[in-house]
């Protein structure tokens, strides 16, 4: 006799994934009365969305309204277009468009309907130049939550590879990667108050903000239980058919069935497909394995931008027994510089989306660019305690040598080539000036860099010894390709029409924007955007249905 959970057998919505696309979408359609259940793969709710640090991007939001910094849809798109990649305004804009004109729409829906309070961090954009772009306003991140309001799942969100004592403000306005003690003692009562609360940061209090809307609007949420087909019903995607404690269920789903299963980085036959030879550690739950895209293939969905993720630099770190991705930009030190497989410097190694020039094929040869890359630094790197610690996870990550000639054999590049970059970088940190790629010289690069913001030179001399070698692959934090939508989250098929009761958000979409992020939350804020346009879908075919009926 099998011990699954009673569940019912049809509802209107079924969601698949417990990340914030999946909830966030499953609160919209439930909030207006439809009735919904979302199946969960693992034994631990919020996949993905748990683990981040919640930073998120929404432009022309109310927060930035309310601190008198101007910003509109109008700009955003501007911002989209002048930032992403060239070809994509072509192919995105109308999903640029949707997800602008609904970015402040979800902040104020979950604080409408949840008990999560976000508030504004000083993030720029990457790209604060290009037209469009602001100094500040678009990032926004959760206030610490109880954890207790997603009662009876609080202790099933699922656990970062990060501190969630800390929120991502926090994160952001204390340096506790350079000096986690002083940062920490900094804001010790704060601190003690959350922990007596049972108060979390990030991706935690997202989650457990979002479970609570669920669950006050009656959301059936079903951990433990991996969808496996989807059901075709006269070409409309009609159920699911899952599994739970071992049986095998079916659900019909009345309207709709979202899909939000995450990316398929876990899964390695697609991985050698789509992004072949490429090396990087992985930050996801290693549950986000491309099975939401099998099943979507199987009824006729239409995949793209399947090369597409995101990159993040990342320290090991041990997570559910193995080697996992700590995302943090360790590369940002005064003393260090990023060389490629030729020994050279290839971009500054501030920019925010390095992780794009790190993976680079080059197209003629159809070999990597750069990779592997290795970040070069001295003594004042080992300086570091938080970075020390986490590489002992890995004993590959860390070489050192007492010359940079031993080291360039250890790490196998040519010896004259590294010496000849080192020294030419030392040159350019005695005169204060990177006359190569201009490091530090722009808003995000001065923001990202402590020193530059202490107005101190973000530029200093390798001397050593000993010599230190980091083994800077990135992080992959979830792929972004996948279901071909339109601009109102349904998902197309091979011909570009659309699939009947079928939606897709989150990383198992193809995202609008992809491995170029034009923000640092440029993940959870579109997930949760695509989530509440989803919902709303749902919603309003269920208000076009009633009135065809009258
Ligand atoms: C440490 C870390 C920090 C990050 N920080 C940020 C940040 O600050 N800002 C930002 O924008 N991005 C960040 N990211 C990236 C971001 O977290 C993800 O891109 C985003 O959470 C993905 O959301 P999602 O809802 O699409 O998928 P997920 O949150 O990954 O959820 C997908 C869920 O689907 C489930 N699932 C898969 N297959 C099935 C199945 N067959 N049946 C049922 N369920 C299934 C999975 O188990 C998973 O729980 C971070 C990532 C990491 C790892």
């Amino acid at each position: 006799m099998s011990d699954a959970p009673a569940l019912p057998s049809s509802v209107d919505v079924v969601v698949i994934g417990s990340g914030c696309a999946g909830l966030c979408a499953a609160l919209v359609a439930a909030a207006d009365g439809l009735d919904v259940i979302v199946l969960e793969k693992s034994d631990l709710l919020g996949g993905t969305s748990a683990m981040s640090g919640a930073g998120t991007w929404l432009p022309a939001n109310s927060k930035a309204r309310e601190a008198g910094i101007a910003d509109s849809e109008a700009e955003a798109l501007t911002y989209l277009e002048s930032a992403s990649p060239e070809g994509w305004a072509a192919q995105e804009r109308e999903r640029w468009r949707a997800f602008v004109k609904n970015a402040d729409a979800v902040l104020a829906f979950l604080e409408r309907v949840t008990p999560l309070r976000f508030e504004l961090v000083d993030e720029p954009d990457p790209f604060a130049e290009a037209p469009g772009g602001k100094r500040i306003g678009r990032m926004v991140s959760p206030r610490a939550l109880g954890r207790r309001v997603a009662q009876p799942f609080a202790d099933r969100i699922r656990p970062s590879t990060m501190p969630h004592f800390f929120t991502y403000r926090e994160a952001h306005e204390y340096d506790f990667f350079q000096h986690p003690v002083r940062s920490t003692i900094a804001i010790a009562p704060r601190l003690l108050r959350r922990f007596l609360r049972g108060e979390v940061g990030q991706g935690s209090a997202l989650i457990a903000g979002l479970l609570a809307g669920c669950l006050q609007h009656n959301v059936v949420i079903a951990h433990s239980a991996r969808a496996r087909r989807l059901s075709l019903t006269d070409r409309r995607v009609a159920g699911v058919e899952f599994e739970i404690a071992g049986a095998a269920r079916s659900l019909v789903a009345r309207r709709g069935v979202v899909l939000a299963t995450g990316g398929f980085e876990w899964n390695a036959s697609m991985m050698q497909r789509y992004f072949p030879g490429l090396r990087y550690r992985l930050g996801s739950p290693a549950t986000n394995c491309g099975e939401g895209h099998a099943m979507a293939e199987a009824v006729g969905a239409q995949l793209s931008r399947m090369n597409q993720a995101n990159f993040y630099p990342a320290l090991p770190t041990l997570y559910e027994g193995q080697v996992h991705a700590l995302p943090a930009p360790f590369q940002v030190a005064p003393a260090a510089i990023l060389v490629n497989r030729f020994g050279r410097r290839f971009a500054s190694e501030y920019e925010f989306n390095i992780g794009e020039k790190v993976v680079l094929i080059d197209r003629d040869t159809a070999t990597p660019a750069n990779a592997p890359v290795w970040l070069i630094g001295d003594w004042k790197l080992k300086r570091n305690a938080v970075l020390m610690r986490q590489a002992k996870c890995d004993s590959s990550f860390m070489r050192e040598a007492a010359t940079i000639a031993d080291l360039a054999r250890q790490i196998e590049l040519p010896a004259e080539t590294l010496a000849t970059t080192v020294a030419q970088f030392n040159r350019f940190a005695r005169g204060g000036h990177d006359a190569e790629f201009r490091r530090g010289q722009t808003i995000w690069e001065r923001y990202i860099s402590r020193a530059a913001r202490n107005n101190e030179s973000c530029l200093q001399p390798i001397e050593g010894p000993p010599f230190v070698a980091l083994d800077f692959r990135m992080g992959l934090l979830g792929t972004k390709g996948g279901l071909l939508t339109n601009a109102n989250g349904r998902v197309l098929d091979h011909e570009g029409c659309v699939i009947e009761g079928f939606y897709c958000a989150g990383n198992a979409m193809a995202n609008p924007i992809g491995t170029r992020a034009v923000g640092p939350g440029t993940s959870i804020g579109p997930n949760l955007t695509w989530g509440y346009i989803c919902g709303r879908s749902l919603v309003t075919s269920k208000a076009r249905e009633m009135v065809q009926r009258a």
